[in-house]
């Protein structure tokens, strides 16, 4: 029904969080792959933002500036995507600073962890797969650190065996609700979408983010196969959602691979609520 050649990717990772392409790449690549809209959607950052916006200039592409905020419900992973989010404004960047010390102090604990278990990684080695310690730090740059210093074999066997929730070494990196992450968002100017609801998120706790603000939700993601994008436009046009979509593209040699552009929203949808 929506098999339209993508044109909006709005759910990218750059080297501002966990992906591995700066930001400007990002732009050549999609601007090459003939998309018009990406949005930044980097974890509790912003700072991969600017660097897009310059390389857009004067190309076909739009640059919608967004974030990622994270928040756990009944020990399950909720994320929320923000997009137009005031980017440049001083307090909701001082909160994203926050929240990236929160995550520099769970990686110490993460390699106290670690250590106990004979796998010893400094601090420094996990800041070098990152964008230093300014950076959004997490797993994946753990999980890195971790296959580059041969410890592990693989991002996947990282993530299973320690990383993974229930795994040994994981460690919560803060415990925000998402009712409460969902008025960060609109505090910032930001449209909350629900990300990647996939298969495991109620219907309940969707009815009760949209009670609380939540403005979308993300229909279209490379995990969700046909039959859970039909339930979530379902689900969206039922609550009166907007939807939106995206690869959550982590770059290029990421565990995920290179997926700008696999996955997106038809403009035709983008910000709308199906009808
Ligand atoms: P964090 O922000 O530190 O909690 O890490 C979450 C990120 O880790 C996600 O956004 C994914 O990029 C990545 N991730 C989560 N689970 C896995 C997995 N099983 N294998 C590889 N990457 C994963
Ligand atoms: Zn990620
Ligand atoms: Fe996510
Ligand atoms: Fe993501």
């Amino acid at each position: 029904m929506y098999a339209s050649r993508v044109r909006a990717d709005l759910h990218i990772h750059t080297t501002a969080s966990d992906g591995t392409l700066a930001p400007a790449k990002v732009v050549r690549i999609a601007a090459s792959l003939g998309l018009r809209y990406v949005a930044i959607a980097d974890h509790d950052t912003v700072d991969g933002v600017e660097e897009a916006l310059a390389a857009a200039r004067g190309t076909c592409l739009s640059i919608i500036p967004a974030v990622e905020l994270s928040s756990v419900r009944d020990g399950r992973d909720i994320h929320v995507l923000g997009y137009f989010v005031n980017w440049r404004d001083r307090s909701f960047r001082e909160h994203l600073g926050e929240l990236r010390r929160m995550r520099l102090e769970r990686v110490r604990r993460m390699l106290g962890l670690l250590a106990e278990r004979g796998l010893e990684l400094a601090l420094e080695d996990v800041l070098k797969e990152a964008n230093g310690e300014n950076g959004s730090l997490g797993r994946p740059h753990i999980a890195r650190a971790l296959v580059r210093k041969k410890l592990l074999h693989s991002v996947e066997e990282a993530f299973e065996r320690y990383l993974g929730r229930g795994a040994p070494c994981f460690v919560e990196k803060y415990e925000h609700d998402p009712v409460e992450v969902v008025a960060t968002i609109r505090a910032a100017g930001g449209i909350p979408v629900l990300a990647h609801p996939g298969l495991h998120l109620t219907e309940e706790i969707v009815a009760e983010l949209a009670g609380a603000g939540l403005l979308g939700i993300e229909a279209f993601h490379s995990d969700h196969d046909p039959a859970t994008e039909r339930r979530l436009l379902r689900l969206a046009r039922g609550l009166g959602l907007v939807v939106t979509g995206g690869s959550d593209c982590h770059g290029v040699g990421s565990e995920r691979g290179l997926r700008i552009g696999s996955r997106g929203v038809p403009t035709g949808l983008m910000f709308r609520v199906p009808a």
